[in-house]
């Protein structure tokens, strides 16, 4: 790890476009710990107008043909730098997250390590993508190559700044593109190590243009720029479906990665010792701020009683933590990422009780800082709001079942389909639920199974395409058949 000052510090708060750290035209906007209140630093807000300077140096980037040309190892190795860039910055990185983000710096530097290994796993890619040669007989010659679509527009939210913008940036600079990165309101600060990284690894100016500004300001002007060439955003559905309709009159092809209330089935004969693990991460790393969450368990009635139980001893066992002093991997739980994600939270649990649901842990809130303590609701019923509805926080729903049939049911009675869970020693009862399970994964006796190599993303509500995986480079590419006549 190197111990030099990173080179981004004199640029902090700035957006990085054309290859130049720059102000933008709509202020400034405070960057405040949601832990502790204290301001961090000032970040540039970006106007439709800095959206089109970056527009254009992105495009002259892609005419240039600067990466098209490069032979693939050689912009593998770039993108495997900007992986290395990162883990040799890896704690001044986490540092900044975890004091604009409110995670305790353990899970800031978790957040830090995932996003170095998406480059590393792009940058290997880099080298695979190839055509196919299709027989047409004597007559032709005919084969196929993945060309870049040009200019990826990249629209972030704010749980996992970093690993999000990894996620996309690296498939697209694999494959040849060009990115514009729109980081969050909330916690934009540490998205300044890509440009730091881009340049490191020998990208040229406007190949990676970082920039912040408001959702509904830069981030629509974004999405709706005619001269883009895809959309990969993650966030709300609410946003999604503005993504979408101003992607539309461009014909712009977008991937959306929305969220979730994604349910576990736990029946009669799961390991209830490995189960409490999977509940610790499934619903309380990040404070529950996870697209991913485990946010409901449905558990069979034979074991509920006993499950209910161990589950309110652990939300009551996490203690609240923040800042860079908290290194000891799970040692407790973070802040929510600001006082109106904690409220807006609040209110949903503070209507499940209205509504029935029972408290059995948690719930209150500390006088200082965005933080929600851990939070278990038992018979939460499908008509409550928050069966259906995403927190985005630390609370654990728990609903009882007594067949197999009415578990399905239960879990896939939401609009959303992210992913699924099940605990069970019964490898055919598992196999059977998993093809009728109506999410686009499924994790089978551990929650979060899979990795950076493995396909995420939605059915429903929950979005469309996949990120991650192989099968994310084909997001970043068009095909064109090439037929040639030997006659
Ligand atoms: P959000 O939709 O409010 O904002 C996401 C991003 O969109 C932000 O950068 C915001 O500035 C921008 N934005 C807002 N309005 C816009 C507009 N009109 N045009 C263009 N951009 C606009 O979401 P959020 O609150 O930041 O994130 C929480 C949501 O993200 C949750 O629903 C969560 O489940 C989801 N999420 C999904 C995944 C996944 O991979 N499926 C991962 C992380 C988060």
């Amino acid at each position: 790890m190197s111990s030099d000052s990173p080179r981004w510090d004199a640029h902090l708060g700035c957006n990085y476009i054309d290859g130049r750290y720059v102000q933008g035209g709509e202020g400034q906007l405070a960057v405040s710990d949601p832990a502790t209140g204290q301001l961090v630093a000032q970040q540039a807000l970006a106007s439709p107008m800095d959206v089109d300077k970056a527009v254009q140096a992105a495009r002259r980037v892609v005419d240039s043909r600067e990466l098209i040309q490069l032979r693939p190892v050689e912009r593998g190795r770039r993108v495997r730098a900007m992986g290395q860039f990162l883990l040799d910055y890896q704690d001044s990185i986490a540092s900044l997250l975890c004091r604009e983000s409110g995670k305790p710096f353990w899970e800031a530097l978790i957040e830090v390590q995932g996003s170095a290994r998406y480059f590393e796993y792009y940058g290997n890619q880099a080298e695979t993508l190839e055509g196919v040669s299709i027989p047409l007989g004597d007559g032709y010659m005919d084969f196929t190559e993945h060309e870049p679509l040009g200019i990826s527009a990249q629209i972030i939210p704010w749980n996992y700044p970093l690993e999000m913008a990894a996620r996309s940036l690296a498939p697209a600079l694999a494959s040849g593109n060009v990115c514009i990165v729109k980081s969050p309101e909330l916690d934009p600060l540490s998205s300044i190590c890509f440009a730091a990284a881009a340049e490191f690894a020998g990208f040229p100016p406007g190949a990676v243009n970082i920039l912040c500004g408001h959702g509904h300001s830069a981030g629509a002007a974004l999405a709706g720029h005619p001269d883009i060439n895809q959309i990969v955003f993650t966030g709300s559905v609410e946003t999604g479906v503005k993504i979408a309709q101003a992607a539309a009159p461009n014909i712009v092809p977008c991937v959306l990665e929305l969220g979730g209330k994604s349910a576990a089935i736990v029946r009669g004969d799961a390991d209830l010792d490995a189960l409490m693990q999977n509940v610790r991460w499934g619903i309380f790393f990040n404070a529950g701020q996870v697209c991913s969450a485990m946010s409901r368990v449905l558990v069979h009635e034979s074991i509920h009683a006993e499950f209910v139980e161990r589950a309110a001893a652990l939300a009551n066992s996490l203690p609240l933590q923040t800042g860079v002093d908290a290194r000891e991997s799970g040692a407790g739980m973070g802040a929510m990422v600001s006082e109106g994600q904690r409220d807006r939270a609040l209110g949903l649990v503070t209507r499940a009780s209205q509504a029935g649901a029972r408290l059995v842990a948690g719930g209150s809130t500390p006088d200082l800082g965005a933080f929600l303590a851990p939070t278990v609701f038992d018979q939460v019923k499908p008509e409550h709001e928050l069966f259906n509805t995403e927190v985005f926080g630390p609370v654990l729903s728990v609903t009882p079942f007594a067949t197999d049939a009415e578990a399905l049911h239960l879990a896939n009675g939401t609009d959303y389909g992210l992913v699924a869970g099940l605990f069970t020693q019964d490898i055919t009862a598992a196999m059977n639920l998993t093809r009728r399970l109506r999410a686009g994964q499924v994790f089978v006796n551990e929650w979060f199974a899979g990795g950076v190599e493995t396909p995420f993303g939605g059915v429903g509500k929950s979005g469309y395409g996949r990120e991650k995986g192989r099968e994310a480079l084909f997001n970043y590419v068009q095909t064109k058949n090439v037929a040639i006549s030997l006659a």
